[in-house]
């Protein structure tokens, strides 16, 4: 099998997927966006996902991200930075992010602001919140506490060079990701009754995208289950 055989496999699989746990939750599939993680994987396997008809490609390193998305420039993809963020590394992360899936913080905002105006970008926003671990808050998948979350996106909101687009959510390891998309959604919805236009819910990996997809979720963020196993990290 070549690697492009591989790759429109893993796509099949998963556009499978969410057709079926779009059927039982009774959603159009229309509604729902992969984008395809492609952290640890090199830029031609985003060439063939461009080729296969993908246009939403996910990062989590700016150092991996950045050359990744300059290789891949002419492709015309809609590139989303996920993991986190390091204030430093804003500057960066801004000049090829779209959108940016993983903003818990003022100062981080602040810094991306400056960077897409510098850079004549406008970057859409989501709120990272943490959920669905009310005991351990956090438990190190990162996100801001619910009672944080309309601060932030007020102040999202109210940056010149970016867009409110909604929220994000990791489900704890080990956890029940229905509650935590559970608790996604409400803290989705009292964001949309202050913001009309943050609409996205970013929710679900290859482990947990039918339990996001049955919550609600717009965007699924999706690597392993398209692209294969990652090497160990390093
Ligand atoms: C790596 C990563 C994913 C994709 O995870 P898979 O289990 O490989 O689908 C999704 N979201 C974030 C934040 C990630 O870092």
């Amino acid at each position: 099998m070549t690697r492009r055989d591989e790759i429109a496999a893993g796509l099949a699989a998963v556009t499978a997927r969410v057709e079926r746990a779009c059927r039982s939750a009774g959603r159009d599939p229309a509604e729902v966006t992969v984008v395809v993680v492609t952290k640890t994987f090199p830029a031609t396997d985003v060439r063939l996902l461009s080729d296969l008809g993908v246009r939403h490609i996910g990062e989590s390193r700016d150092q991996e991200a950045a050359p990744k998305a300059a290789a891949c420039a002419d492709l015309g993809m809609t590139w989303h930075f996920v993991g986190q963020l390091q204030t430093n590394k804003a500057g960066s992360v801004a000049r090829y992010a779209d959108v940016v899936h993983s903003v818990d913080r003022v100062r981080l905002v602040d810094a991306l602001d400056r960077a897409a105006w510098s850079a004549g970008r406008e970057v859409r926003c989501l709120v990272q919140v943490a959920v669905g671990d009310r005991s351990q808050s956090g438990a190190g998948r990162g996100g801001v506490s619910a009672a944080d979350v309309p601060a932030l996106a007020d102040h999202i909101s109210a940056a010149r060079s970016l867009r409110l687009a909604g929220v994000m959510g990791v489900a704890p390891l080990g956890g029940d990701p229905d509650d935590a998309f559970t608790h996604l959604a409400r803290i989705a919805e009292t964001v949309q009754s202050r913001h009309a236009a943050a609409t996205w819910v970013s929710a679900g990996m290859s482990g947990d995208l039918e339990a996001a997809v049955a919550h609600g979720a717009t965007h699924l963020r999706v690597g392993t289950a398209i692209l294969g196993a990652r090497p160990p990290a390093g």
